[in-house]
């Protein structure tokens, strides 16, 4: 059966120490609650990936990095290479988030090279792909994804691609408190599986973690997860809360 999951992207937030008391938190709500259906990830900025891995209990949290680079190593001053990354404990990694897209420039191709050398380095790349509201309103968004499935995923063998988790986050729904209907989300997660199928077989698609993001919080979370092809969700904002992120959590 494939995996459910709700990770937390807390993006460019909070100082060390209020990050490790989040960590500390949710740690600790997570083994008051007990079990639980989904897996649960955290993605702190990288510079707290090291104290963090430390202080949870990896029963119950992964750790991600929010991004690697393209490059596997050298003169890229400034950059965090997955080998890094994978040094720190965490076991996963956003790639190709729509804010690295637009803010940074991020394109299909060196998107591709990232999810290469995350599995490279052994980690679980968490593949981000959504449509920007124009694309939507034009109709154009199942191509839109298409493509960027395509180029950002679909060179990879079977045993790579049996690896990655993809994160349908449609970029209108991400921060601006507008998420996507559950039928939405559910027609597009069931279109991404389609793809996949369709490249790699049903054993595969099958068993494909598909996360929705975008606004998803405590009021809206059962309802969107209630859907057969959405497997959890990405959650910016309201991962930065332990109670909300715990009752995401636990909206299964
Ligand atoms: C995100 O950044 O991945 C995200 C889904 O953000 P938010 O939940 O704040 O919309």
């Amino acid at each position: 059966m494939r995996k459910k999951i709700v990770a937390g992207n807390w993006k460019m937030n909070n100082s060390l120490k209020e990050g490790l008391e989040l960590a500390g938190r949710i740690n600790e709500l997570l083994k008051m609650r007990g079990k639980k259906e989904a897996d649960v990830i955290l993605a702190p900025p990288f510079i707290f990936l090291s104290d963090i891995t430390k202080m949870i209990d990896p029963q119950l949290i992964s750790v991600a990095a929010q991004n690697c680079a393209s490059e596997e190593k050298g003169a890229f001053t400034g950059e965090i290479s997955a080998e890094m990354v994978a040094s720190t404990g965490a076991t996963h990694v956003i790639i190709g988030h729509s804010e690295r897209r637009s803010y940074f420039g991020e394109d299909d191709r060196m998107l591709n090279k990232k999810v290469n050398i995350a599995l490279k380095n052994n980690l679980y790349p968490i593949f981000c792909c959504g449509e920007i509201l124009n694309q939507r309103e034009k109709g154009i968004h199942f191509e839109v994804i298409q493509k960027q499935l395509e180029n950002g995923l679909f060179s990879l063998d079977s045993s790579e691609f049996s690896r990655v988790i993809i994160a349908y986050e449609p970029v209108w729904a991400i921060g601006t408190g507008v998420t996507a209907t559950p039928e939405q989300a559910q027609e597009m997660h069931q279109h991404i599986r389609g793809l996949v199928d369709k490249k790699y077989g049903s054993s595969i698609s099958e068993e494909l973690t598909i996360l929705y993001g975008g606004s998803c919080k405590p009021s809206n979370a059962g309802e969107l997860f209630k859907n057969p092809d959405v497997d959890g969700g990405l959650i910016g904002g309201a991962s930065l809360v332990a109670e909300d992120f715990i009752s995401i959590i636990y909206s299964f």
